[in-house]
């Protein structure tokens, strides 16, 4: 028998997360970024829950090749756009769409040979500092691409670095609009945080939006708000059994380094789960884990293959977990219970997306 530990996928999640992401914008078209393998839940498993959005966005060629692989014809933005000129010639052959961010982008387009001129998203820094073209450049960039042969429609797009945070959005906004406001083009603006928390200042639903985590299920701006509050339903679930049980008296420890020491009489299980799999290690004791679809607190340090929970008030409260019960490490427990990935994260001091994304690829994955 393999290990027990398994991660599903619930395409019905997806599903009802775009339409309410589709609902907190009605007007935009919907980019579901998929980058970083559907943030760890896999392109082709997260496809059928997400192919009624307008479009993908990737970070990776293959990724839009798998795309273009499993029947995609709608439009794929590469939200990095080219790494090197001969990435060109994948955008032409798989028609993608490409973000363009820097001076040496628009050389290689300038030198690229193509019968069918490419789409392009132009990228203004308009205070993040990653990416794109400085304001005092943004408008010198807009007018070489609108000289060349090789690009037919221009886009316009921003990131906004503090939309789940108090500093907010619109000194971006600002910034974007001075500049932008009287060229031509459809714009994109925001990520899953300004989409939900922004919905209703100007320009955010623009005519594209890009959400990621918020598809998946997590809340953008936790712990400020979770994601029931926005609506939104785990699309992942991680779930293990019980593969051990100890019963420890006063002043027994529990792993490694022995953080865990009893109090008292307690009854542990052992999870077949741990960091391996892609649960943090950094999560303290007292990390909530469902053990038959009840709240339990994670104690001691987690391992490499497993974590240690403490099962003594599930006994108390009437219930039997035993070798073989079954856990839930965030999501959906079987029973329908619910463990969000965020609170997970908030308690291991780190995000959903990293999280989601680290899930390991020793666990199997099914979709539901
Ligand atoms: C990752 C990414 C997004 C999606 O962000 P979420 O916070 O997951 O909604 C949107 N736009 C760009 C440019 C990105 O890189």
């Amino acid at each position: 028998m393999p290990r027990p530990i398994q991660a599903f996928i619930h395409t019905a999640a997806l599903q009802h997360n775009l339409s309410c992401l589709r609902a907190a914008t009605p007007d935009a078209r919907v980019w579901a970024v998929v980058k970083a393998n559907a943030y760890g839940h896999g392109i082709e498993r997260v496809f059928e829950g997400l192919r009624g959005a307008d479009g993908f966005a990737v970070l990776d060629l293959t990724e839009a090749e798998r795309l273009r692989s499993l029947g995609w014809r709608g439009p794929i933005l590469l939200l990095e756009g080219a790494f090197e000129p001969r990435d060109l010639e994948v955008c032409s052959r798989l028609q993608l769409w490409h973000t363009v961010h820097c001076e040496a982008q628009i050389d290689w387009l300038s030198r690229h040979k193509t019968q069918q001129p490419h789409r392009v998203f132009l990228k203004l820094n308009s205070g993040m500092n990653r990416l794109g073209f400085s304001p005092t450049r943004f408008r010198s960039a807009w007018a070489r691409l609108d000289a060349l042969p090789q690009v037919d429609e221009i886009s316009l797009m921003t990131h906004f670095s503090d939309a789940d945070s108090p500093r907010g959005i619109d000194h971006q906004r600002t910034c974007f609009h001075q500049l932008s406001a009287d060229l031509p083009g459809e714009r994109s603006l925001s990520n899953s945080a300004a989409l939900l928390r922004h919905a209703s200042a100007a320009d955010v639903s623009a005519d594209w939006v890009r959400p990621g985590i918020a598809l998946y299920g997590g809340a953008p701006d936790y712990p400020e708000h979770d994601a029931a509050f926005w609506g939104l339903q785990p699309a992942m679930s991680l779930r293990s059994r019980l593969i051990g049980i100890q019963t420890l008296a006063a002043g027994d420890c529990v792993g490694y380094g022995s953080t865990y020491t009893a109090p008292g009489a307690r009854t542990i299980g052992v999870v077949a789960c741990g960091y391996a799999d892609g649960y943090p290690r950094s999560a303290p004791t007292g990390t909530p884990v469902l053990v038959h679809g009840q709240r339990v607190p994670l104690v001691g340090r987690v391992s490499m293959d497993m974590l240690t929970v403490d099962l003594s008030d599930l006994l108390a409260n009437g219930f039997a977990p035993g070798l073989g019960s079954e856990v839930t490490l965030w999501g959906r427990a079987f029973t329908g219970e619910r463990l969000d990935v965020d609170e997970v994260a908030h308690r291991a001091g780190t995000i959903a997306y990293e999280l989601l994304c680290a899930l390991a690829p020793r666990v199997p994955v099914a979709v539901d």
